[in-house]
């Protein structure tokens, strides 16, 4: 690492806290200024993070690649043309989001202007975790960038390479007025969590969600919290066992299973899972072959720490396919477990990784109570030929999002909003939703000083009259 560029720091101690402060009073200086505000300097920003993905392509899948062994083709579609699709959308719609929005009037306001004006919140923090730390870091940016904001970005120290180019080119492409970053852990991110910001933009486990919610709550700073959980996947009887496979395993084994909408587990009859189980060999044999410890389309696991942790998870109910493991490598072998008991730490914590637990319920109501009894999921998916048993399933359950019929479709929709519900997180961002969420919607009514002989009518002392005002 090289510290030199002065917009972004490594801090430690006192005397980095200091220059934490000076970098954040820079910024607010900028913000106080009004040179974030107008249309042309956002959407240079914006111009910039276009720029900074096409210019260093390379440098970022090797990145993604060393941190996560991410096969090329999910980078693709889950980093990259996510990030291009939101930088586009927004630079196509900045005009038109930033309008202020009328709104109809009432008989008393006939002659006034009213108007919701979306105006930039000032300074904003935004914490990244490191699973897709490309997507997770640009996303949020680009609404907040958007929005006329000024933005500390806090990128995740494990996903440690993606961590360094971030640091040491991204700042090239951005107004070092307006934009600043800070690295470290969660002490660091702990004492920058100290100082005052404007809005709080995090995603991450719903674990330091709270300690974030907590340091906010002493400025009364709002906050996004994306954050994760376990996302059930009830499967009916009705259903094709190898269209079913295909989807879930797919979306269950993207990213090695380190994704926070990825199907957690699976919720079936036992009749199900016994005409399932062949379709789920087959299909993971046919993804990654007979060995897929060989496979260029898995990826391994982050670091030691969360290899223990799933490899201890591969300990509960009955390995019916995979169960292999290798820490020399972080491997772990697209697994399912069956006979899984409700107590074991399974299906008590967010899997985030390679291995899928399968649930036997006898019926859809006991599946909904099942999925009822918990926390609220960030997404939810059920499948069935039957519309009605999809229907039913969404209509009686909540969740930050649902699919029908497949995986995480719904999240590459950026005319969705994408967040959590209760313990899965507040607040919603993706295309239109983030400069929304950026912005403060100021409620904005304008009058004249004239026809004040019409409007003395509501003035004391009061009388009958001002009643039928
Ligand atoms: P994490 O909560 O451990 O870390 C997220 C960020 O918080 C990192 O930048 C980290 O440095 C910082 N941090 C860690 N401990 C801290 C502390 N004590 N004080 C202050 N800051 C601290 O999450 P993670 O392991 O990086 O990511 C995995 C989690 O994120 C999973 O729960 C997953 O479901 C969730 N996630 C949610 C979404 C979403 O969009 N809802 C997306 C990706 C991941």
């Amino acid at each position: 690492f090289y510290l030199s560029n002065s917009s972004w720091l490594r801090h430690s101690g006192l005397a980095g806290m200091d220059s934490v402060g000076d970098t954040l009073q820079r910024l607010r200086e900028t913000f106080s200024a009004g040179r974030t505000r107008p249309a042309e300097f956002r959407a240079t920003q914006l111009e910039g993070l276009g720029r900074f993905l096409r210019d260093n392509k390379q440098l970022l899948q090797e990145a993604l690649a060393r941190d996560l062994r991410k096969p090329d083709f999910e980078s693709e579609v889950s980093e990259f043309s996510m990030a291009q699709h939101e930088i586009h959308l927004a630079l196509r719609n900045l005009r038109a989001w930033m309008k202020d929005e009328k709104v109809p009037r009432s008989l008393g306001t006939q002659l006034d202007r009213a108007f919701i004006r979306k105006e930039p919140f000032g300074l904003v923090l935004i914490i990244v975790p490191w699973n897709y730390p490309l997507n997770l870091t640009l996303v949020p940016l680009v609404g907040a960038l958007a929005a006329g904001n000024c933005v500390v970005l806090k990128p995740s120290e494990i996903s440690k390479n993606m961590e360094q180019v971030l640091a040491e080119v991204l700042p090239r492409y951005l107004d070092q007025s307006c934009f600043a970053m800070v690295l470290g852990g969660p002490e660091e991110t702990g004492q920058l969590l100290e100082h005052r910001f404007d809005y709080i933009f995090f995603t991450g486990s719903p674990r330091v969600g709270r300690i974030v919610m907590t340091a906010a709550a002493k400025h009364l700073t709002p906050v996004t919290l994306e954050l994760g959980g376990k996302n059930p996947c009830y499967v009916d009887d009705n259903c094709d066992p190898e269209t079913v496979a295909n989807r879930v395993a797919f979306f269950r084994y993207f990213n090695t299973g380190q994704t926070c909408v990825a199907p957690d587990y699976v919720l079936c009859s036992p009749e199900m899972q016994e005409r399932l189980l062949p379709a789920l060999q087959s299909t993971i044999a046919r993804f990654f072959g007979e060995d897929p410890r060989s496979s260029p389309n898995l990826g391994r696991i982050i670091n030691d720490k969360h290899f223990q942790r799933l490899q201890g998870l591969l300990g509960c109910g009955r390995v019916a396919i995979g169960g292999q493991s290798d820490q020399s490598d972080r491997y772990i072998a697209p697994t399912v477990l069956v006979d899984v008991q409700e107590t074991e730490p399974v299906m008590q914590e967010e899997i985030f990784g390679p291995i899928l637990p399968i649930v036997n319920v006898r019926s859809l109501d006991e599946a909904i109570d099942f999925i009822n009894r918990r926390e609220k999921p960030l997404a939810l998916y059920a499948f069935s030929k039957s519309s009605e048993v999809v229907k039913q399933v969404l209509a009686r359950t909540s969740s930050g999002g649902f699919c029908g019929n497949d995986g995480f479709m719904h999240v590459s929709l950026a005319s969705l909003p994408f967040g959590g519900v209760g313990a899965s997180g507040m607040g919603r961002y993706h295309g239109k939703f983030s400069f929304d969420t950026f912005s403060h919607h100021r409620g904005c009514l304008l009058r004249s000083q004239g026809m004040e002989k019409i409007y003395s009518i509501r003035y004391p002392p009061y009388t009958p009259r001002n009643l039928r005002m």
